[in-house]
Formats: structure tokens, sequence, C-alpha cells
């Protein structure tokens, strides 16, 4: 079977979706829950676009060691040392390097001739490869450029170094047949095109980034750019559990295979799902909550007798379990440090010490406890920001009729223990109130969500809280607890926590923006010099 190799870029394009902002920390865990994963390259970020950016990338190159790790760039000069720079300690870079092809994108956009874009794209390339062994050429809105010029490009990026060439449907504007054609075309018409490997990254505008994908497979590309949960740039990207799960469920069509552990899916993608703030729609392909869900009496009928009548995969093959675990306070660390493990966890002393109280508290409150749970906990324990605000003490009093009121007590960075009330249209509201009461930062609350972690009425309530400020962008805060208002408040003083942190880290340099007044648009890298 042939090899096809997945690139995931949902740090990267998967982050730079409206409004799915990623955190220095949740970037690095779902770095190391990629390389559990099992795919064969990461793309880690934009360095040249912020000194966060930098520091994300730099940093997962230093923990993965079982995949190569790539960086974005666009075609300036001093932006390919940069990325270079920021890709020194992997043990396996990749320098990305992306200039558009497209008439519309070089007349309206960049405004240089298709001449200069492909000087500047040959110079990039050869300034890459001067600097690290691999570099990859993206022709950005390769679907829409005339298709000789295209192949030209290429030609001369794979004469100048290239080690892959990437063919993209930067706006989701082919058709699978039609996309099948452009990589045929490309690969029968480069006469050097045997010294590249061929990627390809679709975009879902149409709903066919999938199809795109696998289309461009069947045609003989190796490499499959992708993202958890299909996240990304406006409809989003191809979903590597999409392509994955069809290259293994329809082996006997493709003839392909990949290195992704199946069994990590469900896993990595309720991740990407928590941390970005994004819940997966339910009846989403694979990983949706309904994927596997029969309700049919036929179809229930059918899957009594033989699962294989409705059934194509199994929900085991993308690592959906019902593991359950009991552990009370009367049962030790042990049970829960190898549940940790099994789950993928490496935790320090001290956060282990959190998770496990917050654990035992769990525990007593529910008979069940699951690896859903275990997760939450986590989520919520662990993957803190700094703690600057500390929620001590949560009172609330509400029904019908009455006022939803909340009595907050926070602990301050100096260790003085603040306490207020408000009131609100409803508990979680009065809460939130009481709390902006005590901290005072211009924040505006933009999204809340709910949802269980598990099943059953004593389920944990995981709740996740969008917040937006005006200098540092948006952040998510994430709580968990059986008590939904708790988590709430838990939430928002966690995405507050976020905030300040954001605030620190750019007066120190390296913020994830590079100053307030000049947000980054990484969808549409500014003019490039007509000559760099
Ligand atoms: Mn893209």
């Amino acid at each position: 079977m042939r090899r096809i190799r997945i690139f995931d870029t949902t740090l990267r394009d998967g982050e730079q979706a409206a409004g799915g902002a990623l955190t220095f920390d949740e970037k690095i865990e779902i770095a190391r829950q990629l390389e559990r994963l099992g795919v064969d390259c990461i793309e880690a970020g934009f360095p040249a676009t912020s000194p966060g950016d930098f520091r994300a990338v730099e940093t997962v190159c230093e923990i993965v060691r079982d995949c190569q790790v790539a960086a974005l760039s666009d075609a300036k000069l001093p932006n390919i040392e940069t990325t270079a720079r920021a890709l020194m300690k992997a043990v396996a870079p990749r320098l990305h390097t992306v200039l558009s092809t497209s008439d519309i994108h070089l007349n309206y956009q960049l405004r240089i001739s298709r001449d200069q874009a492909l000087e500047m794209a040959v110079a990039a390339v050869k300034l890459g490869r001067s600097l690290l062994p691999e570099v990859e050429f993206s022709a950005m809105d390769a679907a829409r450029s005339d298709r000789d010029y295209l192949c030209r490009v290429f030609e001369a990026t794979i004469a100048a170094g290239a080690t892959v060439i990437n063919i993209p449907d930067s706006v989701g504007y082919m058709q699978p047949a039609e996309f099948a054609d452009l990589v045929r075309y490309v690969m029968n018409r480069v006469p050097n095109i045997g010294n590249a490997a061929v990627s390809v990254h679709c975009h879902n505008d149409l709903g066919l980034a999938t199809a795109l994908s696998l289309a461009a497979v069947k045609e003989g590309v190796e490499w499959v750019e992708c993202t958890i949960n299909g996240v990304g740039e406006r409809a989003g990207n191809a979903a590597l559990e999409e392509i994955v799960m069809g290259l293994k469920t329809r082996a006997d069509f493709f003839d392909c295979e990949t290195g992704v552990k199946t069994d990590q899916i469900w896993r990595t993608s309720r991740m990407v799902a928590s941390y970005m703030g994004f819940p997966v729609q339910l009846n989403k392909s694979v990983v949706g909550g309904n994927a596997f869900a029969h309700a049919s009496g036929l179809h229930q009928d059918g899957m009594l007798k033989d699962r294989i009548t409705y059934e194509i995969m199994t929900p085991a093959s993308i690592g959906r379990t019902d593991s359950r675990i009991v552990i009370s306070k009367h049962s030790g660390r042990n049970a829960f440090r190898d549940r940790l493990k099994a789950l993928g966890y490496t935790l320090n002393d001290d956060e282990f010490m959190r998770a496990f109280k917050a654990f035992k508290e769990i525990a007593d409150k529910k008979k069940d406890v699951t690896d859903g749970d275990v997760e939450a906990v986590v989520a919520d324990q662990v993957l803190v920001a700094p703690e600057t605000y500390r929620l001590e003490r949560v009172q609330v009093s509400c029904g019908e009729p009455s006022i939803p009121t909340a009595t907050i007590s926070l602990m301050l960075p100096s260790g003085e223990l603040v306490q207020d009330a408000a009131t609100g249209s409803g508990p979680v509201e009065a809460a939130c109130n009481a709390i902006g009461r005590l901290v005072k930062l211009p924040v505006k609350l933009v999204e809340f969500t709910v949802h269980s972690a598990t099943a059953g009425t004593d389920a944990v309530g995981e709740v996740s809280i969008k917040v937006e400020s005006p200098d540092e962008g948006t952040f998510v805060g994430r709580g968990a607890s059986t008590d939904i208002i708790v988590a709430s408040a838990r939430a928002y003083v966690n995405a507050i926590n976020k905030v300040v942190a954001a605030q620190h880290d750019r007066a120190a340099g390296r913020g994830r923006r590079a100053s307030p007044s000049t947000p980054i648009s990484m969808n549409e890298p500014e003019a490039a010099p007509a000559h760099a």
C-alpha cells in the first residue's frame, strides 16, 4: 500500500479561524497530542507575524521528536530568515513558503507581474534551502491560476531546491473531478516533478475539502494538508479525521495507508474543540456526537443482529470508548496516575496534586467517573493560565420569582481576599457581573457554551466562555464542575487570567500580537514589495 503523509496545520491555518485563539500552553499541549496521533508533519505557526507565534513555533520544535515541524512564511527574504531561525531546534524542520500564482491575486492583491512573482518565489526557496534541508513551496490560489504558468513556477521552485510543492485550493473553489484534473496536469507537465513530493491543501467553502483532497490522493499525491475537526479560515480546511478514516475505511478503493494512530482521533478532536472554543456539530462525520448513534428502529434492528449492517467503522477505531473507572476518596493516587498516563497526560507533581484533588471532589459527587470527566478535570485544573485571580467562593440565589444574585470571593495577586455581589438576568450573568466588578478589566463576554463531559444527570458540566479584550484579542476560558454555575464562574476567571497573562507577555515583548494598533491579518499577508 502507498503511504500517504499527513501534514497537520491545526496550529497555523486552524488557528487563523475567526475567534479561534489558542494560548501558548494550549498550542504546546495540542502539538504533543498531534505527535501522539502520529501525523507526519505539524505546521506550528507563522513566526514572522508576531513574537508570540515565533516563541510557540520554537517551543514546538524543542518538544516534538517524532515528526517534522513546519512553519509558514511569505516570500519576503527577511521573513524567510526569521522563520528558519524559529525552526532551528527541530529534529526535522520544514520551511513552508507561500506566494500567489493566480492573476487575481497578482493583479489585485500583490500588484506584481507573473515574472516578478516567479523571481520572488525562486529567491525565497533558494534562501530557504541555504538555511534548511526541507523547503515546501505553496502556490497560493493555485486552483484559480493559469495552469501553464503554475507549472512554470513549480518547475522553477523545484530547480531552486523545493523538496515539496503544494497545490492549494486556497479559496475552496474547485470541484473534485476538476481538481483531480489539475493535479494530474501538474504531475504530468512539470518536467522535474520527480525531484519533489507533491502536496495538496483544500478548503471547505463549498463543503468539498475532503472530497478534493481524496481525489488528489487518487491521482498520486503524497502529502495532504488538513486540520483537526476541519477548523480553519472561513469554512475551514479539510478535516484530518475524515481523510484518515476515508483512506482507512476504503483501503480497498485507495490502496493507501497513513501513519495516524486512529484510536487517538476522538481525544484529539475533543481537545482542539475545547481549547479553541469551537464545539463539534453533532452530525459531523467521524467525530460528531451522533456519528455512531443509530436511532431508527430499522437500523437498530440491523445493528443488534450484526453491526456490519449499518456501521462502516467502529467508535473504538477512533478511540471512542466508554471506558469507566471508579475512584473514590478511598482509592489511591496510583489508579488515577495510571489512568492519566493511559490518556496520554504527563503532569508534574504540582499539576498532578491539583488534578487529583479536583478529581476526588468529583468522585465524591458522582458514582461513575469516566475518561471524559478525567479529561475535563485536567483541562480545568492543569492547563490554566497563571492564576492572577483565584476564585475562592461562589454563592448564588435564583429562581422564579426572584432576582438572580451572585456573591463572589476572589483572591487577588497580593493575597488579599475581596468580595462583591451583583445581579443579572440569570445566575451565570450575575456571577460574571460580580467577577467583573472585582476585576475591572475591559473585557466583553462574546460566547458562552455549556456541554456535559459525560452522560447522566450527575455529569460534569464543561463551560467555555469566550471573551474579547480590545487590546489582547479573543480568549477562551474553561471551567468544569458538577455545578454549572461554579463551572461558569471558573471559566470566566480563567478567561480573565488569560487576558492578564497576554498583557504581561506583550509588555515583555513576546505577545501574540505585535501591538494592539496593528492587528495581524494572516489571512491576507500584506502586499509583497515588487522586488525582495
Ligand atoms: Mn489555507
